[in-house]
């Protein structure tokens, strides 16, 4: 049997090989179908074939469960009145208030278990200390700390998360499905200084790898992360941490995003990145040699490209432009970040801001921000550091410039 796969963006081509294995694709459907589009050798095609040529064809959403799927999801059912027992991923859901960090993800820290980052204090990042050693335990006071919050917010209660400005109306699954996101952080020195870095560890603290992997083999044991679910590790540069062979290996086996700043090159990172499944995500922040020493505190811009083509070599990558007022929000690195990215052509351009400036976005930054989003492959505007206030108006700011170059 075939299937039409009902989304093209990142996240389908990200996870295309998976989706593959259990479903033979026909075609790609989006709503942003262009003429002639192919993707992965299918067709792109408008949502009008779902309706009256392909109209028995099962469908599976290829969005990412944490942003977009559920609201896809209720697109098609309530608006093309498609049924769902066509959609083959089809989850019951409702619309209630959260945020997507909420229903998605975790941090773990070595005492503490924390439901978000805290966006540089722009959220109260609910969190809950570990008053025990037993991975079991320590999974039941996450449960309890997200069912306090989700319920209180559902009743219109004060709790850890009210005046959060990411809380908003959203789609949510009403049976448990396990998080999307999980992020595993522990204090370690970097080789850089970037002016936004909130990671200001000098010290590599020394961490009990089997304590982590104990309750990461419990949380799988438990359904609340499976095959699908994409580790973070982040914080500090991971290519100088002298127990890196011992985290690779107790990582091996998930889906795993990889911070560096690339500055050096790393046999185990690059062998970690060729196991498949793994992703190293670089903020590159410059497209110039004299910018990226200004943010970086490091004149190394030509090296950490040339890392950076070495890895994409042996894995998936990831470039990160995070935006600084008045230092590399101009064209000149703006074009040579994008030029950069069709050449490495990563499965994401991620688009950020810093996080410590709580000023609103210029009308120059907002508009290189767009032309980003419109010309770099891949672009995404991440919600790190950006409110959903904001990414609607990357959005609509890039829709109107493509509207003025086409008059
Ligand atoms: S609503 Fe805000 S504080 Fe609560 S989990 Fe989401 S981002 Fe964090
Ligand atoms: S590379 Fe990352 S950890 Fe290192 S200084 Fe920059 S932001 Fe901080």
């Amino acid at each position: 049997m075939k299937y039409i796969f009902y989304g093209a963006g990142g996240y389908a081509q990200e996870y295309f090989d998976n989706f593959r294995k259990q479903y033979e694709p026909f075609c790609f459907v989006d709503q942003a179908a262009k003429e002639g589009q192919i993707l992965f050798g299918l067709p792109v095609l408008p949502p009008s074939v779902m309706l009256y040529q392909y109209s028995d064809m099962p469908i599976i959403i290829t969005c990412n469960p944490a942003y977009g799927k559920l609201d896809v999801q209720d697109y098609l059912v309530r608006e093309l009145g498609i049924a769902p027992t066509r959609i083959i991923n089809y989850e019951p859901y409702r619309y209630t208030t959260s945020c997507a960090t909420l229903e998605n993800t975790v941090l773990i820290f070595k005492d503490r278990i924390s439901i978000c980052c805290n966006g540089a204090g722009r959220n109260p990042s609910p969190y809950a200390f570990f008053s025990v050693s037993s991975p079991t335990e320590k999974i039941k006071v996450y449960r309890v700390l997200r069912e306090a919050i989700k319920n209180a917010l559902e009743m219109g209660r004060e709790c850890a998360c009210s005046g959060c400005p990411y809380l908003e109306k959203r789609a949510v699954a009403l049976n448990q499905r396990p998080l999307t996101d999980v992020a595993v952080n522990f204090a370690h020195t970097c080789n850089l200084k970037c002016s936004y870095c909130n990671s200001k560890s000098d010290k590599t603290e020394a961490i009990n790898i089997l304590a982590y992997s104990e309750l990461l083999q419990e949380m799988k044991r438990s359904g609340l992360i499976d095959a699908t679910t994409q580790l973070t590790l982040a914080s500090g540069e991971i290519s100088i941490h002298s127990s890196r062979r011992e985290i690779f290996d107790m990582l091996k086996e998930f889906q795993c995003t990889v911070f560096s700043n690339c500055v050096l090159f790393d046999d185990l990172l690059s062998d970690f990145l060729a196991t498949g499944n793994k992703v190293l995500n670089c903020s590159v922040d410059a497209g110039t040699r004299e910018t990226y020493a200004m943010i970086k505190g490091a004149n190394c811009f030509e090296r950490v490209l040339e890392n950076l083509r070495s890895y994409s070599l042996h894995g998936k990558i990831i470039l990160k432009y995070i935006f600084i007022e008045d230092v590399n929000d101009n064209n000149k690195d703006v074009d040579a970040f994008i030029r950069l990215c069709r050449e490495l052509n990563p499965i994401y351009t991620q688009i950020s801001r810093d996080r410590f400036n709580p000023s609103p976005i210029s009308n120059n930054m907002m508009n290189q921000m767009a032309r980003m989003f419109i010309e770099a492959p891949n672009a995404q505007p991440i919600r790190d550091s950006l409110t959903n206030d904001e990414i609607i108006c990357i959005n609509s700011t890039a829709k109107q410039m493509i509207k003025n170059k086409q008059k």
